[in-house]
C-alpha cells in the first residue's frame, strides 16, 4: 500500500466517525465528512439540521468552515461518507464552497459505509464555478 492510499483510508475511517455525531432528524440522511490538510491533519465534519430547514449545513461546509475558522486554507483532499449506494457526491453549495479554496484538481472521494466507492476531481464535479470578475472592485 502507498502512502496516499493509506491517508485515504484513514480519513474515510475519521468520516465515518465524524458521521456518527450527525444531527440529521429530519431527513435521516447522515453524512461524514473528512477534509485532509496539506500541512498534515485532518479537520472532519457532519451535516447539522435545523427545524427552519434553510439553517441546515452539510458534512462538506461543516469541514471547511472548521477548518478555516482554524486557520487552515490548504486542502489535500475530501472524503465523504453516506450510507448510500452509490456513494453520494457533495451538493452545488458545498461544491461552490469547496471551489473558494481548492483548484478544479482536487481530489473528491465519495464512499459509503463499506469503503472508497468513487473519485473525482472538483472540477469534474464543478467544471464552471462561480467567480467574481478578476478585475472586480468589490475583493
Ligand atoms: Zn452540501
Amino acid at each position: 500500500m502507498n502512502n496516499a492510499f493509506v491517508d485515504i483510508q484513514k480519513s474515510w475511517d475519521l468520516a465515518c466517525s465524524a458521521r456518527k455525531n450527525s444531527y440529521s432528524p429530519y431527513s435521516r440522511f447522515a453524512v461524514g465528512a473528512a477534509l485532509t490538510l496539506r500541512t498534515g491533519g485532518t479537520v472532519t465534519g457532519c451535516n447539522v439540521e435545523n427545524a427552519s430547514y434553510g439553517g441546515t449545513v452539510c458534512a462538506e461546509r461543516t469541514a471547511v468552515f472548521a477548518a478555516v475558522a482554524q486557520g487552515y486554507r490548504d486542502f489535500e483532499h475530501l472524503v465523504v461518507v453516506t450510507e448510500t449506494t452509490p456513494a453520494s457526491p457533495p451538493c452545488a453549495f458545498c461544491l461552490g464552497v469547496l471551489a473558494e479554496f481548492c483548484p478544479p484538481d482536487f481530489p473528491i472521494y465519495l464512499a459509503n459505509l463499506k469503503g472508497i466507492e468513487k473519485s473525482f476531481t472538483l472540477g469534474e464535479l464543478l467544471p464552471h464555478p462561480f467567480q467574481l470578475a478578476k478585475n472586480s472592485t468589490l475583493l
